[in-house]
């Protein structure tokens, strides 16, 4: 069965861009939906609910963090930032917020469509791998095919970088993780994007954050990286 390609938002107020890379991403075969500002991203990410959004940071009426922010309270669909600059928080800001990656302008759109391509693999690797459906350990319950985790009954609301995160330590049964294993495997670390191992640290706290009374599972094993344990951490 071919799957279909996926629905992209992307959200951009300056038009030659936006049409630029709305034909760009069209040619590729995905199906687009676009909006100018954020007020209307909002409001369509609700209506069309796309696999993916392609989001600015400057746009008029609500900021591209804002709208991360709303997307995130409830929702874990892949988010890529576009940013003019470089050097600021906004980037860093978008990533703890939960933004799966961001590009800064001027970028190619090649390398754009790259970056799209690696995250929607990367997801479905997490949703495919599933087929086993949902796991159970201690409080946490984890559905590999609904993207979902919950712990004592509570939804963790995962982004997919941290679902991703929790799917490979578990998978690695109790194997020590490096760091730079952890960043090759969820992010396909790319000597040009400037993710270093502290990204896997400062994801790895988010995520035992969220899993509240399970987090001690993951452990950290000094200087080797992390390891997650099935079993109570703690007897
Ligand atoms: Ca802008």
């Amino acid at each position: 069965m071919k799957p279909t390609k996926e629905k992209i938002l992307l959200v951009e107020d300056e038009q030659d861009i936006r049409h630029a890379l709305q034909y760009n991403l069209k040619r590729e075969g995905y199906e687009v939906v676009c909006a100018s500002d954020g007020k209307a991203a909002l409001a369509l990410f609700n209506k069309a609910k796309p696999d993916f959004v392609v989001l600015d940071i400057m746009l008029p009426h609500v900021d591209g963090l804002e709208v991360l922010r709303q997307i995130r309270r409830e929702n874990s669909t892949p988010v890529l930032i576009l940013t003019a600059k470089a050097k600021e928080m906004d980037r860093i800001l978008g990533l703890r917020l939960g933004a799966d990656d961001y590009m800064v302008k001027p970028f190619s759109v090649g390398e754009l469509l790259a970056r799209i391509q690696g995250i929607l693999r990367r997801a479905s690797v997490v949703s495919d791998g599933a087929v086993n459906g949902a796991l159970s350990i201690g409080s946490m319950q984890v559905d590999w095919a609904r993207y979902d985790v919950t712990v004592s009954g509570e939804p963790a609301q995962l982004t997919p970088k941290e679902f991703a995160l929790l799917k490979l330590l578990i998978e690695a049964k109790g194997k020590v993780l490096s760091r730079d294993h952890i960043l090759e495997s969820v992010w396909g670390h790319d000597k040009q994007s400037q993710l270093d191992t502290r990204t896997v640290d400062q994801h790895i706290a988010r995520l035992r954050r969220k899993l509240k009374s399970e987090r001690e599972r993951i452990m950290t094993v000094a200087t080797a990286g992390y390891k997650f344990l099935s079993s109570p951490a703690r007897s």
